[in-house]
């Protein structure tokens, strides 16, 4: 029997104890950080040692940080509060991007899921735009060219707007204008995220209320959340050859699955050592998550991380992918924890459903 094991860290990571830590001692700093009083003061105290934590972490002001829900909320800030008369928005973004980005114009991408540049330049050349191109894929971890895009948007006068949700953490923020991060996918809890405003003066809050955030995010902040979000930051970064160890484990597994027939989406594109988006022909996604379930291992369909639905992917669609392979694609996902057994363990039960499905159709 093999280990059972985690491998859905893109949808939400194990929470480290040092941010369940940090919450705890946050939680004594209940009193509200915008009161004038000595309590209120020492809540105050506390956001501001975290939201400093968090800058140096993501290499940004601290005066750039505004705390949201997460980062859907962070996205949905930019999009919606970022003054501009067009939007474009890459083929391959989040659904929290393409929901709140509806009239958006799409830039195309290539057969590894990367941003068509050339398209982007010719729908730029029609006049400026807020652009929103994600850092790291959520389904197949492919990492888009940042420093191109932003150089073409900025020559064209717009606004780049990158989605860091699966990056942050892992490998160095981006550079873009405005950056949206979450914490629940690097160790820290769900509900908490933010918003680097590099151009705050472009930026106009969408949620009336309070000033709370220099008046771009109405509402008392969530210090515990908050001080759970620097303490996983500083986990990660501590820890500076943990990717290195698990891209090690994320190729031993491709190498192994490929000799046993599977097909490995996005593996031409640079992408982050996490993901690996794998289809095994003839064998519905909705069946192998099941069965590994089953047998002990929680991945997901490449586009269920956050309904439990599962949906053709627009992401593998946009690459070219058939509809039948992509529906036959699934996400495994490794993180910190991730060790070479459980990567092992995990090889055994695919290539054990991908038999079982052989001798069926034989
Ligand atoms: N963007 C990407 C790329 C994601 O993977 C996710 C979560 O799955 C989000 C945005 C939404 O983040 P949150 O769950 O913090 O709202």
């Amino acid at each position: 029997m093999n280990a059972p094991a985690y491998l859905d860290y893109a949808a939400t990571a194990p929470i480290d104890p040092a941010a369940v830590a940090a919450m705890t001692v946050a939680a004594a700093h209940w009193a509200n950080p915008s009161s004038v009083h000595r309590a209120g003061r020492a809540a105050h105290a506390a956001l501001e040692d975290a939201r400093e934590g968090i800058a140096r972490g993501l290499g940004c002001q601290p005066s750039a940080l505004v705390f949201t829900s997460g980062g859907t909320e962070a996205l949905g800030l930019a999009l919606n509060g970022v003054v501009a008369t067009r939007r474009l928005v890459s083929a391959v973004e989040h659904d929290a991007v393409r929901a709140q980005a509806a009239g958006a114009e799409i830039i195309p991408v290539d057969g590894e899921g990367r941003v068509d540049l050339d398209a982007l330049e010719k729908l730029l050349a029609a006049g400026p735009a807020l652009v929103a191109v994600m850092q790291a894929n959520n389904e197949t971890g492919a990492l888009q060219p940042l420093a191109d895009v932003q150089a073409l948007v900025h020559a064209a006068g717009g606004r780049l707007l990158v989605d860091a949700v699966q990056g942050a953490g892992k490998i160095a923020c981006p550079h873009g204008d405005f950056v949206a991060v979450s914490a629940h996918k690097l160790g820290g809890p769900p509900g908490v995220g933010a918003l680097i405003a590099r151009c705050a003066e472009d930026l106009v809050g969408v949620q009336r209320g309070g000033g709370q955030e220099r008046g771009f995010r109405a509402g008392t902040e969530n210090l515990p959340g908050i001080a759970g979000f620097a303490a996983a930051l500083v986990a990660r970064t501590a820890d500076a050859g943990w990717q290195d160890r698990v891209g090690v484990l994320r190729d031993r597994l491709e190498t192994r699955l490929r000799a046993a027939g599977a097909i490995v989406h996005g593996a031409g594109a640079p992408r982050l050592p996490t993901i690996s988006n794998l289809a095994m022909p003839g064998v519905a996604a909705s069946t192998q998550v099941m069965a590994l379930d089953l047998a002990g291992f929680a991945v997901s369909a490449g586009a269920a991380c956050s309904s439990g639905k599962v949906t053709t992917s627009h992401v593998l669609t946009a690459m070219g992918i058939a509809p039948a392979l992509a529906g036959q694609s699934i996400r495994v996902s490794l993180g910190w924890l991730t060790t070479e057994a459980e990567i092992d363990g995990f090889a055994a039960a695919w290539e054990a459903l991908a038999a079982r499905q052989a001798s069926r159709a034989a």
